[in-house]
């Protein structure tokens, strides 16, 4: 009788933030949406040129908010620690480091932030889904930038020992000691993620997912208002 009742409360919870999560999904991906069609009927509306480029740099804006957004949830699906999706080869991290900071870097310049690169003074190989590393690093450099309004950011790869410790750092508003729990919770955002409405929450939870799935761990340092480093451990081989 009371694993029933229990059974029955697990349930209810379960789709009360199936719910939860649904309207609040609904919600982020209809923002995106509501700006692309808004600037694309002033678009076709304008005779003029004058402020063409502005809408359309208005609707790139957002078709990229949008593809972030889709974007997590993929991967939050495919690197859920419940599935089992994961390709493992043989990845140099030299490699891995320079695409993420070739990404990022025109976007860090766009903010005005300084983006330094730091790798290691020889190849450096792990085994490791390249795809899904690439995705944890990407995240914590997206993060990093995203959250630092001016400074440093470096990506860094450092061998220490018979390991590479992989690291990003900034100098962004820290994070504060009733966060430290809560960060890596899926769709768990801090008040200055939700008041500007990036992201939903998952991109620290899918690198615990993808890290743990490498057998190591995401850990992090952090000062309020003088920044946050996060780093994790891979062997090398
Ligand atoms: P999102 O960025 O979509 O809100 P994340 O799971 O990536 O979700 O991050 C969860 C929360 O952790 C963020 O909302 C933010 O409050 C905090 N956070 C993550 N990275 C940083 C960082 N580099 N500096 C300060 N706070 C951060």
């Amino acid at each position: 009788m009371k694993e029933q009742k229990n059974l029955v409360k697990e349930k209810t919870l379960l789709e009360e933030s199936k719910t939860t999560f649904l309207s609040r999904i609904s919600h982020e991906f209809l923002s995106p949406v509501a700006v692309i069609k808004g600037y694309a009927n002033l678009l076709i509306k304008r005779e003029d040129d004058l402020k063409k480029l502005d809408y359309i740099e208005k609707i790139l804006k957002s078709t990229t908010h949008l593809e972030t957004l889709i974007s997590d949830l993929i991967s939050s699906s495919k690197f859920s620690a419940y599935t089992h999706t994961y390709n493992f080869d043989h990845i140099d991290i030299q490699e891995l480091l320079f695409d993420v900071y070739e990404e990022f870097l025109p976007i860090a310049q766009e903010k005005g932030l300084n983006f330094v690169l730091r790798l290691p003074e020889y190849p450096s190989v792990v085994i490791a889904d390249p795809q899904a590393l690439k995705t944890a690093v990407t995240n914590l450099v997206s993060n990093a930038i995203k959250y630092t309004r001016e400074g440093k950011i470096i990506l860094e790869g450092k061998k220490e020992g018979s390991s590479i410790k992989i690291s990003v750092t900034d100098t962004g508003p820290g994070i504060s000691q009733e966060e430290i729990k809560l960060i890596f919770k899926p769709y768990y955002q801090g008040k200055i993620s939700r008041t500007k409405e990036v992201g939903m929450g998952l991109g620290l939870s899918i690198v615990k997912d993808i890290i743990e799935a490498h057998g190591s761990k995401i850990e992090f340092k952090s000062e309020l208002g003088k920044g946050s480093t996060f780093y994790f451990y891979l062997k090398l081989v």
